[in-house]
């Protein structure tokens, strides 16, 4: 909780609990945290599980990241559910179904695990106290589930993530990647309006197709929310002032990988501000997409340069362990599906 709310739970100022509640983010041993169920290292990408109860765990991914110019950082992708009910079909979460929402807790605590295994795995000093100390400088919400989906918890953690006693982590440091759910837009378009400041917030969207026909085929999102109204929705969200969207792009050989696609998508892009992120499909088990292939990845992001579109490849990291995009979650734990989907609707909408 933010400092506001765990005073306002014991009846009392925040200026009186200030010191208190520093030093239980600036300790992450004084509080009993979710013990790791899992953890891999595979060339300074680690990914690990946090069991949060009922056979079930989290899945988090440590990624290490270069700039053009040298500096070197790391990323840390945290998850928002166990499982996902989107179904989209290149993504491993998505075959698991929906097993529940994590809480405001389970989130918070996957940054304040990665802290802990970053001081284990290196010799980073720990002091003087700050969190960017242990190189791990941005918090993506990309890992297992859709964030709007569990849309309060997120903004709870979002709140905690940034409170200034806290982890102090900006809001400019923070991207949530959604499929595309409009209303999950609308809301933090809310929020921002009431908060400018959360106009910062980095979103990325999950695009993947040039086209409806293509996107409803891998992504059921796209029956309720088509590109149109999705490029609407981005269009009508108050993002800052030198704010980009990422838009990011699973390429698929010979689904969505065509030159004609990335003219089209040149197309969608070219309204928004935005970003393009190329990233080359990492397979799966039983995997019924292949990945595209290098000459076909760069011919695309060519093609989308030559149209003015800002666009990078992703560089893969993480598929030795599964810790790639698309490729978390427990193939152990998957729910069984319904059969009867309806249009638009996710593949398994029992709440969590
Ligand atoms: S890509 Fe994201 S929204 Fe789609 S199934 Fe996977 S986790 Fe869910």
């Amino acid at each position: 909780m933010t400092l506001a709310e765990y005073a306002a739970a014991r009846s009392t100022h925040p200026q009186a609990l200030r010191s208190e509640y520093v030093q239980l983010f600036r300790d992450s041993t004084a509080a009993p945290l979710a013990p790791v169920t899992r953890c891999e290292e595979h060339e300074g990408v680690v990914k690990f599980c946090l069991d949060v109860g009922s056979g079930l765990e989290t899945e988090s991914v440590i990624i290490p990241m270069d700039s053009y110019r040298g500096s070197k950082w790391h990323t840390l992708c945290v998850s928002t559910q166990v499982g996902c009910r989107m179904g989209c079909t290149f993504c491993e979460t998505g075959r698991m179904g929906l097993m529940r929402n994590l809480t405001i807790e389970e989130i918070v605590t996957q940054r304040i695990v990665a802290r802990r295994l970053r001081h284990q795995r290196t010799s980073l000093p720990t002091r003087p106290y700050s969190y960017f100390r242990d190189g791990i400088r941005n918090v993506v919400f990309m890992g297992m589930g859709e964030p709007f989906d569990n849309f309060d918890n997120l903004v709870g953690a979002i709140r905690v993530l940034n409170e200034p006693n806290g982890l102090a982590i900006p809001l400019t440091q923070m991207t949530v990647s959604t499929v595309g759910r409009i209303d999950g837009l609308q809301q933090l378009a809310d929020i921002v309006r009431r908060e400018p400041s959360w106009a910062n917030l980095r979103i990325a969207l999950s695009l993947n197709a040039s086209n409806d026909a293509v996107r409803t085929q891998i992504m059921p999102i796209n029956k309720s929310a088509p590109l149109a109204e999705l490029q609407r929705a981005l269009l009508d969200y108050p993002l800052a002032r030198r704010g980009l969207y990422l838009i990011e792009y699973v390429m698929l050989a010979g689904v969505n990988d065509s030159v004609e696609d990335a003219d089209a998508v040149a197309d969608w892009c070219r309204p928004l501000r935005c970003v393009v992120n190329l990233i080359p499909y990492n397979p799966q088990r039983d995997a019924a997409y292949a990945t595209s292939d290098d000459a076909t990845v760069f011919r695309f992001l060519r093609r989308l340069r030559s149209h003015g579109i800002f666009v990078k490849r992703r560089v893969t990291q993480g598929r030795n362990l599964m810790g790639a995009c698309g490729q978390l979650g427990n193939p152990e734990l998957r729910r069984p599906r319904r059969t009867n989907r309806a249009a638009g609707e996710p593949v398994d909408s029992n709440p969590a």
